[in-house]
């Protein structure tokens, strides 16, 4: 579209034959709306639970990815609709800022969406309905708080912490290395965590995996784990407590980096020029030795000449190492990383009491160990499988339930699982609608609907009759006025999750509700949308 005058100055407007738009109003764009986020709600909602499917999604070059995780899930579909696109939105928040239940909450706003719809068409404006939902999700956050328990562990009692994060992983794809993966979890942040201050830097937890032996062979490792071997196939492969210098500069002779000329006419100066690089990197080499070094980890490549002379002094040394992992190095032995070489000395060298390395299967791929830190702060979780999707899922589950472990430090409320608490919610919130004269009533009792989605998707995923299954859950909750009784995904032979010690942290739920009503009170205030008309 654009803006033009004609002779006289009037203005007009030039609309090209491509641009023409469509545009949908009032309640047709919010029924347009509504459908696309509760297409993508569909999606996700056979994935949520102990007993959920998994997806199988291809990339444009052909990679597989096999996961149920809601976050992952949404992000490789690769959706083209601006309201589907928020929902991949959502899911990714709930992934930012707590890490777990990115389905659940996918599957909630579309149980959101869904109620609005029928609101809708009963005649309610979508402002009322958005208030309603406002003041729904308030009492149902209150009530969350009210039946939540605090949790207690301590350092040297993990099993709590263990049995949160193995409520998460039963979900997934590796459940069953449930209990292994939920015991390297809660170490790593153990090992990571600053109990008093209840902070947890996940970032020094390294997830590294390797394709090759079984999932039970994931380890934790109280150092850094590199995908790198030594320079130099002769190289010793076991340096006990080792000095190293960590570069980020060039480990080379010295290479003219702008535009130059060197005039070389002559046999000898081609020599000189040569001798004189050779004695520049000797020079190098005896620095590193004068000031203790007996490793050298670099950011940067060196050539074949520079690494044979490397071999000759006998200086071990390790190049292409990236960025990140040379600053978890540096973290984990107490060194400085060094960015000018002439500002190495004693005191930045790091310290570590074994560098080895590992080579693994017939390939013998080998990976660099650095263990026994002068600073055991940063840790490595090195995930073994028999194929790349397995270790890039136990990658995406580990890391579900290494926030799980970090929440529970940085707070330590629970509510239980299983659609417990959502059951709970609902019946509260269902008793506060009576209590709300105005319009807003339809919407806070639509809204304990909603919350009766999560355990109504846990059953049918579960192979349950779902509204039976529901309605006996709920009765007996209010018979016992017992917020533990959800559905018994697994089969166990109880409803109590307090017993089947399937947990959920507080802040987690509450994020959940917060979220999903925050985008649906979005969608429902959009009344116009405007878009290119191809689409
Ligand atoms: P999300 O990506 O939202 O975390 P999941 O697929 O991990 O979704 O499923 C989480 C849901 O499964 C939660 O509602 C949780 O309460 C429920 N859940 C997990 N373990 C169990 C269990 N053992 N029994 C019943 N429900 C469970």
């Amino acid at each position: 579209m654009a803006l033009a005058f004609d002779e006289f100055g009037r203005p007009f407007i030039i609309l090209r034959e491509q641009e023409k738009k469509t545009r949908l109003r009032g309640l047709d764009a919010q029924k347009a709306n509504i459908a696309a986020g509760k297409a993508v709600a569909r999606i996700l909602r056979t994935s949520l639970g102990p007993k959920g499917m998994d997806k199988m999604l291809q990339s444009p070059d052909g990679d597989v990815t096999i996961t149920n995780d809601g976050a992952t899930i949404l992000e490789q579909m690769d959706v083209d609709n601006q309201i589907a696109k928020l929902m991949v939105e959502l899911s990714r928040s709930q992934d930012y800022e707590i890490g777990y239940g990115t389905t659940g909450v996918v599957v909630m706003a579309g149980a959101l969406l869904e109620q609005a719809e029928k609101l809708l068409e009963r005649g309610i404006h979508p402002i009322r309905v958005a208030e309603g939902y406002e003041m729904a999700s308030r009492i149902a956050f209150d009530h969350l708080e009210r039946i939540s328990q605090k949790f207690e562990f301590s350092g040297d009692n993990i099993e709590p912490l263990v049995q949160t994060c193995m409520t998460t992983l039963s979900s997934k794809i590796v459940n069953r290395c449930k209990r292994a993966l939920a015991e390297i979890a809660v170490k790593a942040v153990l090992a990571v965590a600053d109990l008093e201050r209840k902070d947890v830097n996940l970032d020094l937890i390294k997830v590294e995996g390797k394709v090759g032996g079984k999932l039970e062979d994931t380890e934790l490792i109280y150092g850094i784990v590199v995908d790198k071997d030594m320079s130099y196939p002769q190289m010793p492969k076991r340096i006990e407590d080792a000095k190293i210098a960590i570069l980020t500069c060039p480990f080379e002779p010295l290479k003219p980096k702008t535009k130059h000329k060197v005039d070389i006419d002559t046999v000898e100066k081609f020599q000189t020029l040569r001798e004189q690089e050779q004695k520049y990197f000797d020079e190098m080499v005896q620095k590193c030795k004068d000031v203790g070094a007996t490793l050298v980890i670099c950011q940067w490549g060196f050539d074949d000449e520079a690494n044979h002379l490397l071999m000759h002094r006998n200086l071990p040394a390790v190049r292409w190492v990236g960025g990140v992992e040379l600053e978890l190095i540096a973290i984990a032995t107490g060194g400085r990383i060094v960015p000018r070489f002439q500002e190495l000395s004693s005191e930045k060298l790091g310290k570590a009491g074994l560098v080895r390395e590992k080579s693994f299967g017939t390939t013998k791929d080998r990976m660099l160990y650095i263990e026994k830190c002068a600073n055991s702060r940063a840790v490595t979780i090195f995930i073994r499988g028999g194929n790349k999707m397995m270790i890039e899922e136990t990658k995406r589950s580990l890391h579900d339930a290494l926030c799980v472990a970090r929440n529970l430090i940085r707070n330590n409320s629970i509510v239980y699982g299983g659609g417990s608490a959502e059951i709970s919610c609902s019946i509260a919130v269902e008793t506060a609608a009576d209590r709300h004269p105005g319009v807003e009533q339809y919407a806070i009792r639509s809204f304990a609907d909603v919350l009766d989605a999560v355990p109504l998707a846990l059953a049918e995923n579960s192979g349950l009759p779902p509204i039976d299954t529901l309605t006996a859950v709920k009765a007996q909750q209010v018979k016992e006025s017992n917020p533990h009784c959800g559905i018994d995904c697994n089969d166990v032979g109880t409803n109590d999750m307090k017993e089947q010690n399937a947990f959920e942290t507080l802040i987690g739920k509450q994020q959940q509700i917060l979220l999903a009503t925050q985008v649906v009170k979005m969608i429902l205030k959009i009344d116009d949308v405007i878009s290119p008309s191809d689409y």
